[in-house]
């Protein structure tokens, strides 16, 4: 599942610097990929891309937004249900000069 931030959030913006896929945005802000800017998905909170979220697989055996939020407001999305396979596949079409390890680091192993 990707990862979502609910309407608990508190606007810290802790959680921003600490995503690995820059999936994390600030309420309002539009969001990159590729070179190109789309509309905010939430004017309000900050919000997670699902496109760009690989529930930190690839880096880290946990999501670094949800280790860091005071409010524990992200969570896994089950809208948005996806394989530990899909989502090391999106880290490395995301990350294409980055070594990531064998097995990687991720949630789905701890
Ligand atoms: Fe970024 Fe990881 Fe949070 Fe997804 S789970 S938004 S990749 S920090
Ligand atoms: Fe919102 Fe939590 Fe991120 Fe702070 S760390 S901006 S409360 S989701």
């Amino acid at each position: 599942m990707a990862t979502k931030i609910t309407d608990e959030c508190i606007n810290c913006g802790a959680c921003e610097p600490e995503c690995p896929n820059t999936a994390i945005y600030e309420g309002g802000a539009e969001w990159e990929a590729d070179g190109e800017l789309h509309a905010a998905i939430d004017e309000d909170l900050y919000y997670i891309v699902p496109q760009k979220c690989t529930e930190c697989v690839g880096f880290f055996d946990q999501e670094q937004c949800a280790a860091v939020c005071p409010v524990d407001c992200c969570i896994p999305d089950p809208d948005i249900p996806e394989a530990e396979e899909v989502l090391l596949a999106r880290a490395k079409v995301m990350h294409p000069d980055t070594p990531i390890a064998d097995p990687p680091p991720s949630r789905f192993r701890t």
